[in-house]
């Protein structure tokens, strides 16, 4: 098939394009670089099924030419982060809903299969654990940046949902604390880059507030099978997936296994949210996918457990870059 995936360059989308060229997949990438990198990708440049397009997922003209060519799109070009989102707020709601618009609009128009990536992020600051598909969003006032990105993800999966009762098929996987290799320390995922990092250089490690809040942390290859399964299954057409590892870790413990694992004498540091995003900022204490959706219609369910993913993701950050 020929295979557009948009932030091809970034920390998932990358991955995603090496499973699919494996797969003997012709790959299309738009990525304007703002947080994709070109050493994500630099190994496929000279690749005849891999073609790369460094431009935004804003321009029309060029969205046209490439989704005329291709049978299915995977959409994952966004600004994501909650760092890069409270730091651009204006910049990630325009991406992120006009982007969408845009992919689906022309998808719908040469009819094309979409498979939305969007986030967990979108439950917002619910603490109802496990988290399904079906449950409501809890988000905070819009004063407050931080739930700008949920929404703007909202808006998208709105989208899809509209394009779908209109019979274009699309899938939406929200995806949870993805991590592994390539991962960007300023970027997605922050958090575990962040501690690797800081004990690779023997700097304490900053664990925001008590450390008691959760997250399920999810390894970059189970994240990328639960997307391609979203693509492939025509069982998976209309829905959302949370494509998620069901191990609920705090960030205190994930803290500890990281130290642990690099053998590094750092510290512990407690830093108050505050300092770390400023005094508007709310937390999501806990974020746990019921996974049961995704295993009765994908046959999904992450395989590769915490500590053995941290060390492909340690060993990454030692030599592999
Ligand atoms: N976090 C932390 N120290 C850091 C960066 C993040 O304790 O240096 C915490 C953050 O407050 C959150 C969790 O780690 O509770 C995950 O943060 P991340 O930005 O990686 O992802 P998200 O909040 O989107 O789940």
């Amino acid at each position: 098939m020929k295979i557009l995936i948009t932030g091809g360059a970034g920390y998932i989308g990358s991955h995603l394009v090496d499973a699919l060229i494996a797969q003997g997949h012709e790959l299309y990438v738009v990525d304007n670089l703002a947080t994709g990198k070109i050493d994500n990708i630099q190994h496929l440049l000279e690749n005849e099924h891999f073609h790369f397009v460094n431009d935004s997922i804003l321009n029309e003209t060029l969205m046209e030419r490439i989704i005329e060519q291709v049978d299915l799109i995977y959409h994952l070009a966004a600004v994501v982060g909650v760092k890069h989102v409270i730091d651009n707020p204006l910049r990630g709601i325009l991406t992120n809903v006009r982007g969408t618009e845009i992919v689906l609009e022309l998808a719908y128009k040469y009819w094309r299969k979409v498979v939305i990536a969007s986030s967990s992020e979108v439950y917002g600051k619910s603490e109802k654990a496990p988290l399904a598909e079906e449950d409501d969003s809890i988000l905070g006032p819009t004063a407050v940046g931080r739930w700008s990105y949920a929404l703007a993800k909202a808006i998208d999966e709105h989208l899809a949902f509209i394009y779908h009762d209109k019979g274009l098929p699309i899938s939406i996987v929200r995806y949870f604390n993805s991590y592994g290799p390539r991962l960007d320390p300023r970027g997605y995922g922050s958090v575990v880059a962040k501690f690797i990092n800081q004990a690779l250089a023997g700097k304490p490690l900053t664990v925001f507030s008590d450390g008691q809040q959760t997250r399920c942390f999810t390894y970059v290859d189970d994240t990328v099978k639960g997307s391609i399964l979203a693509a492939n299954l025509k069982g998976a057409e209309g829905q959302s997936f949370n494509i998620g590892n069901s191990r609920e870790t705090t960030i205190l413990e994930l803290a500890q296994l990281v130290k642990k694992l690099v053998g590094s004498p750092s510290g512990i540091v407690h830093v108050p949210y505050e300092r770390a995003y400023g005094a508007d900022f709310e937390e999501t204490r806990r974020r746990v996918p019921d996974v049961r959706k995704a295993e009765r219609v994908l046959g999904f369910r992450a395989e590769v457990p915490l500590e053995e993913g941290l060390r492909k993701t340690i060993d990454w950050f030692q030599c592999g870059r």
